[in-house]
């Protein structure tokens, strides 16, 4: 809440703007610790383009340097485009039963990784999983994802040996309906390098089930590789989503954001380490400071941001409170609300307007009108807004004109400021400010 409110106030934060050469010499940095990460160097290059555009001209908040303000909004473009659509967490498995497709290289982490993904699907989804093994190559590959299942308590299918991969996806589709499962898995082999064959493989099976999800595993500590074999799988068989795998190591994980900013595609899952609770959603936020490897900056400045924004709310409150709300403030509240989507967005907030809010909606307010208002403030001097008293009928007559409407509607502007005026200094006289910090945590 504190952080929507606090917009409220964002014009009263400005202390100075990022100069153009403040910003680049911040992303001179950036662009190493990117690079460090194992940021691919195009997508570091498009990324701190991207950046530059964004942060010139924005405000620097009081008591922070350009170049850790610049930090902090390089911090936030990053989690915007790590973050993908939709709950991270969320896989499609109704219709059951919903064939999930694992595939990736060899080593990658996909045995393991199916093995903690049906555990969470059991236990978090109450799913009845059941697992498959295609890696026909390696003989110990099925014994290892039998052992698993065994080890979190679900079902694999029974292994046949010498029967194709195409074979055992057909029979674990049969044995998924049959046995009532809501899920069924297939572990795919993997091969050191991505070749024809393994592909061709994959393709077939893929055919064969119609996957509701195929899941890429990756290894997020080969940076560049994982990239590549990304947009390779992507290409010819589709994925849904990506699984990055041994995050726990010391890796900085730029493979994150290459992979994002390549193929697009939501990384959904990280893995943390080899045991079968090691998996948790992809949290944006963390994998983006940790990329950086600038967390400390990026906390020195939201915190100085909050205490500013907590500061100046509290002096515009108590101002407001006295009875000082004049047209300047509102005219802030006006496009405040245009931002915020109505005025309910705002008022709502704030205790005991959200009923003011609802008669103003009621009444017909939109946007167009809240546009109107604006351009009536506008159209006054400086000194009349800073002190609406003095609007007798002949200043009301050439502002109502100046912004091509009738003094009525000068005069119903007038009254509704009234009234928050009113409103404001009826609050302050019941909690004197305290209303306010409740309302901002
Ligand atoms: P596959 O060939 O793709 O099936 O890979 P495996 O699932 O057999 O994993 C290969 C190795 O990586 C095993 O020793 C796993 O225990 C290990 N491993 C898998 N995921 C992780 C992870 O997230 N962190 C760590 N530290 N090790 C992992
Ligand atoms: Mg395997």
């Amino acid at each position: 809440l504190s952080e929507r409110l606090g917009g409220v106030f964002d014009r009263l934060t400005k202390q100075g703007a990022l100069s153009e050469e403040d910003v680049k010499t911040a992303l001179r940095e950036v662009r190493v610790a990117l690079l460090e990460a194992d940021v691919s160097l195009p997508v570091a290059r498009d990324f701190v383009k991207k950046v530059q555009e964004q942060a010139t001209g924005q405000a620097v908040t009081k008591s922070v340097t350009p170049g850790q303000q610049v930090v902090k909004i390089v911090h936030d473009a990053l989690i915007d485009v790590l973050r993908g659509e939709g709950d991270p967490g969320a896989l499609k498995v109704d219709n059951p039963p919903a064939p999930i497709l694992m595939v990736g290289l060899q080593g990658s982490g996909k045995t393991t990784t199916t093995g903690k993904l049906a555990k969470r699907l059991k236990e978090k989804d109450g799913k009845r999983v059941l697992l498959a093994s295609l890696d026909v190559y390696r003989p110990a590959a099925m014994d290892q994802l039998a052992v698993l299942g065994q080890q979190i308590g679900v079902d694999t299918l029974p292994i046949v040996p010498g029967q194709k991969p195409v074979d055992i996806a057909k029979r674990a589709k049969q044995q998924a309906v049959m046995g009532g499962y809501d899920v069924y898995m297939l572990d795919t082999a993997g091969r050191l390098q991505i070749d024809e064959v393994l592909m061709q493989e994959v393709e077939d099976v893929r055919d064969v089930v119609s996957p509701r999800e195929t899941l890429l595993v990756v290894d997020g500590l080969t940076g560049q590789v994982a990239v590549e074999v990304a947009e390779e799988f992507d290409n010819k068989i589709g994925i849904s989503g990506v699984v990055l795998t041994r995050m726990d190591g010391d890796g900085r994980g730029g493979a994150a954001l290459s992979m994002r900013a390549v193929t697009g595609k939501p990384i959904k899952y990280v893995g943390l380490g080899e045991k079968m609770d090691a998996l948790e959603t992809f949290e944006p936020d963390r994998i983006a400071g940790r990329i950086l490897g600038m967390g400390d900056i990026v906390a020195l400045v939201e915190k100085a941001q909050e205490t500013i924004e907590a500061e100046q709310a509290e002096r515009m409150m108590k101002r407001f409170t006295k009875g000082q709300f004049n047209m300047n403030d509102l005219k802030m509240q006006l496009e405040q609300m245009l931002k915020m989507g109505g005025m309910e967005g705002i008022m709502g907030m704030m205790p005991g307007m959200g009923k003011m809010a609802k008669q103003v909606q009621d009444a017909g307010f939109d946007d167009s009108i809240i546009k109107r208002q604006i351009a009536l403030i506008q159209s006054m001097t400086k000194k009349e807004r800073a002190n609406p008293a003095l609007l007798q009928a002949s200043r009301k007559k050439r502002i109502a004109a100046g912004a091509g409407q009738q003094v009525s509607d000068l005069n119903k502007l007038l009254k509704m400021h009234r009234q928050m005026a009113d409103m404001m200094k009826k609050m302050g006289k019941m909690g004197k400010g305290k209303m306010m910090k409740q309302a901002m945590k």
